[in-house]
């Protein structure tokens, strides 16, 4: 226990609970009771189901086979030493919408006009003119918005969990389903209110956006929301160690569908090697060939500029290609999503 930590009693089972002073709603881990501050029994609780411990372990080594390619081995000599279950908290706000905007949009007309020909005579031209006119309208949208129920989280691929979780397939927090996982149950640091506020502000932001991009300038737009009860939810984040010739790689996993939000791929000294020499070669090459196109081009007797080009494009890539390889050189290990 540090000096940031304090101890509370569980209002069920009466288990000692170490807490953060910033935690407002906590949850047992001993008997999955959940409870705000005061002591009060947090209603409507829900999970987000999870894989067992098997199945995840089998999407990493399928996961670590997939990368073979990158690193040699890696399935065979890879060894798994930690598997961790957490359950990260969210207050999922369902709310709906009613937007009214007012903007210009931009459109143009084609007219004609005739012109001098510049042989005595006169033709007739196209062009296009700009018209503006003003545009309003309503729309209606419903929804639920996933707010993080913490002000901080640092777990290892947690931008990439936020971006694929999806609520949608909830139910009923059952302890009974989970207690053999062994999980580590994050606590909230925000509040149903202040969740509520933050869902009232992103579909607001929402609302603007489309409003947005219904017209070329938007003047003004106004939206009616209403957010009703968040609902408090835990969801599945595993987090994964493996040691690969003795470095420790990390890898999180979404637990209801076992994605793999991010996972490290060691980079062997060899693969290193490889990729440094070929981006070198590849960049030797590749100014050789932009080399060639060049002088094709002062050379105006007997080529075509299009083949110039396409040797100073060719250059070019390879240039691109070769910063690619040598950059990945002085990296320890990739990181990858499925
Ligand atoms: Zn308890």
């Amino acid at each position: 226990m540090t000096e940031e930590e304090i101890t509370k009693g569980c209002k069920t089972c009466g288990a000692v609970l170490v807490i953060s002073p910033e935690d407002i709603v906590i949850t047992c881990k001993y008997c999955g009771s959940t409870f705000n501050i005061e002591g009060k029994k947090v209603p409507d609780h829900q999970m987000l189901p999870t894989l067992k411990e098997r199945s995840i372990k089998d999407n990493v080594l399928k996961f670590l086979k997939d990368n073979q390619g990158v690193t040699r081995g890696l399935d065979q000599e890879a060894v798994v030493n930690e598997v961790k279950l957490n359950y990260i908290p969210y207050w999922v706000c369902p709310f709906n919408s009613n937007t009214h905007y007012f903007g210009v949009k931009q459109s143009s007309v084609t007219r004609t006009r005739t012109v001098s020909d510049g042989k005595g005579g006169t033709k007739t031209e196209t062009y296009s003119v700009p018209i503006y006119r003003p545009e309003e309208g309503d729309f209606e949208r419903s929804g639920r918005e996933k707010i993080i129920a913490r002000k901080y989280t640092a777990f290892y691929g947690f931008d990439n969990f936020e971006k694929k979780l999806n609520l949608d397939k909830i139910e009923g927090f059952d302890f009974s389903k989970i207690k053999s996982l062994d999980a580590e149950f994050i606590n909230a640091e925000i509040d149903s209110e202040e969740a509520a506020k933050d869902a009232y502000g992103s579909v607001e932001n929402e609302n603007r956006k489309i409003a947005g991009s219904k017209v070329n300038r938007l003047v003004r737009c106004d939206s009616q929301i209403r957010v009703q009860k968040p609902i408090y939810v835990h969801a599945p984040l595993w987090q994964v160690r493996y040691t690969f010739k003795n470095q420790v790689y990390k890898i999180s996993i979404i637990g209801d569908s076992g994605t793999i939000c991010k996972g490290e791929i060691p980079l062997t000294t060899g693969r290193k090697l490889f990729n440094y020499t070929m981006g070198v070669s590849i960049l030797i090459a590749g100014a050789l060939v932009g080399q060639y196109g060049l002088s094709l081009l002062n050379n105006i007797f007997n080529t075509s500029t299009w083949l110039a080009y396409l040797f100073m494009i060719l250059g070019g890539a390879a240039v691109a290609l070769s910063f690619l390889l040598t950059r990945t050189a002085f990296k320890m290990q990739l990181e990858k999503s499925q």
